[in-house]
């Protein structure tokens, strides 16, 4: 039976460093002094998309934001029926997890995920500090760091050839249709939809009445203040 050790860093670097047991494949994304891979479990994913997608989206925002901020960096990737209709990734330091249906939904989430490594995971809202795992931290910053994040994601889709400039406003326009189809998006501020974040576990809360999303309301604006 092997033996894994793990050398001490801490308990917050314990929790941001999921691990991957199983039967998965692994490919090389880039090679070099700071490399990346992914390890992808599942179907109803092609390699070479996948590692054309990531390769192009990782070029673009290591350039855009001068360069690796990691030593190495892994995707784990759930595909297909091995995301067991889960949807969505979790940033870390020196990672991500995603779940999504198929290689062709990956690279938004994967754009958005591993543009977290700087935004959230080294640029971080101090609301969100130090990490207390006992109860809920309130913090008005959710809306700079995932709708931010996800104007960020779309930047690089379009920007790096995955999206066409149509496919970049055809999703823009999906989100402003979202939020101007929402009473609440009349009252409540992007500041005001990340402090109530905690309420989205309680359905009524997600009524059209009653929030807008912070992602939503924050990418569409930062597309207007950002270039
Ligand atoms: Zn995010």
């Amino acid at each position: 039976m092997p033996s894994i050790q793990f050398r001490r860093k801490g308990y917050d670097a314990l929790a941001d460093g999921p691990i991957e047991l199983g039967a998965f494949k692994t490919i090389q994304i880039e090679d070099g002094p700071r490399p990346i891979s992914a390890a992808i479990h599942g179907d109803n994913w092609k390699q070479a998309d996948v590692e054309t997608a990531l390769r192009k989206l990782c070029a673009y925002e290591l350039q855009l934001m001068g360069g690796a901020p990691f030593e190495r960096y892994l995707f784990i990737l759930h595909i297909g029926k091995a995301a067991q209709g889960a949807g969505g990734g979790m940033e870390h330091a020196n990672s991500t997890a995603i779940n999504v249906s198929s290689g062709q939904t990956l690279s938004g989430v994967a754009a958005h995920e591993f543009f977290h490594l700087w935004n959230v995971k080294r640029i971080r809202p101090a609301s969100l500090e130090p990490i207390d795992y006992t109860r809920e931290q309130y913090t008005r910053a959710l809306w700079f760091a995932e709708g931010v994040t996800s104007t960020y994601g779309n930047f690089t889709l379009v920007r790096s050839g995955i999206w066409s400039r149509q496919e970049f406003y055809a999703d823009l326009a999906q989100d402003i249709n979202e939020l101007e189809s929402r009473p609440a998006n009349r009252w409540q501020s992007a500041e005001q939809s990340s402090l109530d974040a905690w309420l989205e576990k309680y359905p009524y809360y997600n009524g059209p009445d009653f929030s807008v999303s912070y992602y939503t309301k924050a990418k569409c604006s930062a597309c207007f203040w950002t270039f």
